[in-house]
């Protein structure tokens, strides 16, 4: 039971959740219930898939020494018995374990492993939220009747994981998201806790303050100068104290702590709509050659249009920044003559920008393509009589071509179908 605070248990009785909140659903339907499902050390369980042996020795995934300096990405289970520590360095690693198996990551298995997962998850509840690749908040609050109660369903999901996928992952059920989150790291492996309305303030009261949704280290110490150590603490800290030292940040961490947080489970494949579309990249040289600025430009517009289409937006503007290798910055826009969703039409533009607004005999160190002033795809279809026969056909012409491109590299991969430029260009 928690020991903390003596006006906790008051504090939690005036709290009375249950009716400060403006969801009619909670209210009128009892609490929700959320699951956090986590993947126990990820990428090293996806690479155990491909090599059973793996299981048997202490192993770690770890960047390449010219990627990511040989940093520790994940471990197995006999590997942080060693203590190994995600992040540390493979030097350091293998100094605490000098029989440690280092593994390069395999490219492209983690995106398809994360994918099987969200579709299990997906069978359950169309309400699925990914958070990360090998993360997901699952609302089951309308599946009770289908599959059980949210422990039944996380033991269910678990059993499935395992059997179908051969990974296993650790399930937090309670009735917000940051609490199922919490619950996600309370046993692992292959765990399922519940963190029930009634009994909330017992399990996660007395734990560290770090223990909750985005407290970091620095938040942390920020709270320990107030004296804040537990989540205990900081639910029963004085609201004025805590909005003194953390703003608004600190009153929104106390809710959390307080069983406060309605936040929904945003449904899978969701995404907001962007305001603009932008891609930028410091190429592997600076720019040099005519070629070299028309190539880059290309190869940017192409993701910006892909975007654009898979929101089904337009863009009427289009801006570039150019910086040079001194780091000043020329930024530049143009408005097209219509809305438009192709490469073509963007890469000509911010071609054009880049061309009347940069010397070509200065480098250029890094640039970007901006795709502004956006408007809904189908609304400009319908208004654009006033082009020609001719201009339409030819745009809707381009526009399946484009979109033909876009299923390519969705089904087979960014690098299935390109322009014939970047095959062995020096620049990516
Ligand atoms: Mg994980």
């Amino acid at each position: 039971m928690y020991m903390g605070p003596s006006d906790g248990g008051q504090l939690m009785k005036n709290s009375n959740f249950k009716s400060s909140t403006n969801n009619e659903y909670i209210e009128n339907q009892g609490f929700r219930t959320i699951l956090h499902c986590d993947a126990n050390s990820f990428f090293a369980s996806c690479e155990t898939t491909l090599h059973p042996e793996y299981a048997s020795v202490p192993m770690a995934v770890c960047g390449s020494a010219e990627d990511r300096h040989g940093i520790v990405l994940a471990k197995n289970e006999l590997a942080k018995k060693y203590n190994i520590r995600t992040a540390e360095t493979v030097w350091e690693a293998k100094k605490k374990c000098p029989d440690l198996l280092v593994v390069s990551p395999t490219y492209g298995l983690y995106g398809e492993m994360s994918k099987k997962m969200n579709r299990i998850f997906y069978d359950y509840t169309d309400l699925v939220e990914p958070f990360g690749i090998d993360e997901s908040w699952l609302d089951v609050t309308g599946s009770s009747k289908l599959f059980g109660n949210g422990h039944n369903i996380a033991d269910s999901i678990r059993k499935r994981i395992e059997n179908e996928l051969g990974i296993t992952i650790s399930v937090g059920v309670s009735f917000n998201k940051v609490f199922a989150k919490l619950g996600s790291d309370l046993k692992k492996p292959n765990a399922t806790s519940v963190i029930p309305p009634e009994r909330f303030a017992s399990i996660v009261w007395p734990l560290p303050v770090t223990e909750l949704l985005f407290v970091g280290n620095s938040t942390a110490k920020a709270l320990g100068r107030i004296g804040i150590r537990t989540i205990g603490d900081l639910a029963c800290c004085d609201r004025n104290a805590i909005k003194n030292a953390l703003g608004k940040n600190g009153i929104m961490l106390r809710e959390f702590a307080l069983g406060h947080d309605y936040a929904e489970v945003t449904p899978f494949g969701y995404e907001p709509e962007p305001k603009s579309v932008s891609n930028g990249m410091t190429f592997r040289y600076n720019l040099v050659t005519p070629e070299d600025v028309s190539f880059a430009i290309t190869y940017l517009s192409m993701s910006v249009a892909e975007r654009l289409r898979k929101h089904g937006l337009c863009c009427k503007n289009v801006a570039v920044a150019i910086r040079s290798p001194d780091q000043s910055t020329i930024n530049r826009s143009a408005m097209l003559s219509h809305p438009t969703c192709l490469w073509k039409e963007i890469s000509d533009t911010a071609l054009s920008l880049v061309r009347a607004n940069h010397q070509p005999d200065k480098e250029i160190y890094s640039v970007s393509v901006h795709a502004e002033k956006l408007t809904r795809e189908n609304e400009i279809l319908y208004q654009q009589n006033f082009f020609s026969e001719e201009w339409e056909e030819k745009y809707r012409k381009l526009h399946s071509l484009e979109s033909a491109v876009d299923s390519i590299r969705d089904k087979f991969g960014k690098n299935a179908i390109g322009i014939a430029s970047s095959i062995n260009n020096r620049l990516i």
